[in-house]
């Protein structure tokens, strides 16, 4: 870079690699699943779908069939599966393009089977139960119809039952009651899927949190998302280094100014923040509209200066601001770096602190860093 950038996404893709060998490791009788969605977790789906795959990812799984396209264009082949459809979707796209489809329910069966008509070949799909998420899927009492229906496709040849699949509701919960219920349910609901003939390639319910906690979740295939990008699904689980993982993305910024100020002086719109002495006020030119989350102002952490220190007042759309504290020997000046959040292995805060900083989990700390934000990447 001849320029040094306002802001930007630092994402090790070594890191993602060795977080989805060390995951295959964890669950080493299934296969591995790397879910890009939304851009990778804001990562770049293309990249980090390529390093997943060179770790040995079999699978990539997205939520919008116009995902699993964007990797198709990019050239990337091999298994993707996308989930989220709406009616009129294009599903005809999909069987072309050869992606795995889910259907959770008649509308969607009825819509891949005209596709697949259309497009003269099978589409591949996997039938999704709910099994107490309360989400997507088919609920247990319309199983039989959708199973059903499936299978008199499949016989037919337009649909190729690939899967059978659910999704966890708790599986950050380790111990919490729905695991075991929605882990039954799964295993009746296989079971009579196969009984009908459907004959599926891959069963599948673990999602990150389950694969790193209930090896009993594994089955045929892992869905791991969070993890691959070096996050911990949820503090009560430990840290990414307790887990193995490693964080892919670091958030950096250029100080945009160091100026001295009075005490009693104002920070920020609404003054929220106000100096206690006399200081000097750090300006880092990044904001809500980079996905710095509003909701941490006078609450995030920043690593400047050899030091971590809080983000002053309110995060605006562009910019915060950061109190130095009295005296000078502060040392920062425009031009520094600001880590907002990394790996934690330079003393800089991680998603995980900005996380707790905003009330949120640190899965939308990552995923919402904005497209105005560039990713260099490393390990390339
Ligand atoms: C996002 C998603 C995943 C991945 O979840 P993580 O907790 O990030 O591992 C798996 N399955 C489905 C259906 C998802 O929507």
């Amino acid at each position: 870079m001849n320029t040094t950038p306002r802001v930007y996404a630092e994402i090790d893709l070594d890191a993602v690699r060795g977080n989805v060998r060390a995951l295959r490791a964890r669950a080493a009788r299934a296969e591995l699943m790397a879910v890009v969605k939304a851009d990778a977790y804001g990562h770049g789906a293309v990249p980090c779908a390529r390093a997943a795959r060179e770790a040995g990812a079999t699978w990539l799984g997205t939520a919008t069939p116009q995902e699993a396209f964007e990797l198709r264009a990019a050239g990337i082949d091999g298994r993707i599966m996308c989930w989220l459809w709406t009616p009129g979707g294009p599903w005809q796209q999909a069987v072309e393009q050869d992606i795995d489809v889910s259907v959770s329910g008649m509308w969607a069966l009825e819509e891949v089977i005209a596709a697949a008509r259309t497009a003269g070949r099978a589409a591949r799909i996997h039938l999704k139960a709910d099994t107490g998420l309360g989400r997507n899927g088919c609920q247990p009492a319309d199983w039989a119809e959708l199973v059903g229906a499936a299978v008199a496709a499949q016989a037919e040849g337009t649909v190729q039952v690939s899967g059978v699949w659910s999704h966890f509701a708790c599986a950050d919960e380790p111990g919490h009651p729905s695991i075991q219920r929605q882990l039954d349910l799964f295993r009746e609901m296989v079971a009579y899927a196969e009984k009908e003939g459907a004959d599926p390639e891959v069963r599948h319910i673990a999602n990150s949190p389950a694969t790193l906690t209930l090896p009993e979740t594994h089955f045929d295939l892992v869905r791991t998302g969070i993890a691959v990008y070096g996050v911990s699904p949820a503090p009560e689980l430990g840290t990414p280094q307790r887990l193995g993982l490693r964080p892919a993305m670091s958030l950096k910024a250029t100080v945009a100014l160091v100026k001295s100020v009075p005490a009693g002086h104002g920070v920020s719109y609404g003054h929220h923040h106000t100096t206690a002495g006399e200081t000097a006020l750090a300006l880092i030119p990044a904001g809500y509209a980079d996905g710095i989350p509003r909701h941490a102002s006078g609450r995030g952490p920043v690593l400047l200066g050899g030091a971590v220190r809080t983000v002053a007042g309110r995060v605006a759309m562009d910019q915060f601001v950061v109190d130095l504290g009295q005296g000078t020997g502060h040392g920062v000046r425009a031009g520094d770096e600001a880590v907002l959040f990394g790996s934690g292995e330079h003393g800089e805060p991680t998603a995980e602190d900005w996380a707790k900083a905003a009330d949120t989990i640190a899965y939308e700390i990552v995923t919402r860093i904005g497209a105005r934000v560039p990713r260099v990447y490393l390990g390339g």
